[in-house]
Parts: C-alpha cells; structure tokens; sequence
C-alpha cells in the first residue's frame, strides 16, 4: 500500500507506457516505481501504515489529541478528538476535522 505524500490518500496503481505509476486519486500526485523499489518501499512503509489507517479511520481514533470544543449537535462543550486532513494542494492549509466524543459527531473547522 502506498500513501500520498501530499494528502495521505491512498494511491491507486495505474500502468503508463508499461510503467506502474502509484498515482494519487485526490490531488494528482504521482510516484513512478520500479517493482524492486515497491517491493522496498512497502516493507518501510509498514510501521508508518498502522498511524496512517487510523488517521484514514475516525472510529480507530483511539490515540488522537482531544479538545473542549462546542459540539454542534450536542450543543454544549464536549470533549474532542481532532486531526488534519490535507484537502487539495500542499499548499493549501490543512483543514482540522473534530469528533464529539459524546455523540460521535464529527465536522470540519469553520474559521
Ligand atoms: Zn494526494
Ligand atoms: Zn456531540
């Protein structure tokens, strides 16, 4: 499995010119890989794997920072676990989504 760099999405495998590209469905970015430097890749990759599932998987959130926020459903302060999702570009700032603890409630931050 292999992650953008940019955006933490997992790439899918698409074959150019003969060539496996893992290219990034969300922001476009690419990696070109030869089969040894995939298979490399992947055995480093492990470790890092289990922090980027859980970022993927709200309900695995278990080790996440949590905050006071105003839960929009609850409608009162809750506590909250919080994370970053890149959008789009990298440059683009990251966009903070919290999870109400109370009520599973989860929304992105407003400015
Ligand atoms: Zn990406
Ligand atoms: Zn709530």
């Amino acid at each position: 499995m292999e992650f953008c760099d940019k955006c933490s999405s997992l790439l899918a495998p698409k074959k150019i010119n003969g060539k496996v590209v893992m290219a990034c469905p969300k922001c476009g970015a690419g990696k070109e890989l030869s089969k040894g430097e995939q298979m490399q890749k992947q055995e480093i990759k492990q470790s890092d794997q289990e922090s980027m599932v859980v970022i993927e998987n709200p309900d695995e959130l278990n080790t996440m920072p949590t905050k006071k926020m105003r839960c929009p459903k609850c409608a009162i302060v809750v506590d909250t676990q919080y994370w970053a999702v890149q959008t789009r570009s990298g440059d683009e700032a990251p966009t903070r989504f919290y999870r109400c603890m109370k009520c599973k409630h989860t929304w992105r931050e407003y400015d």
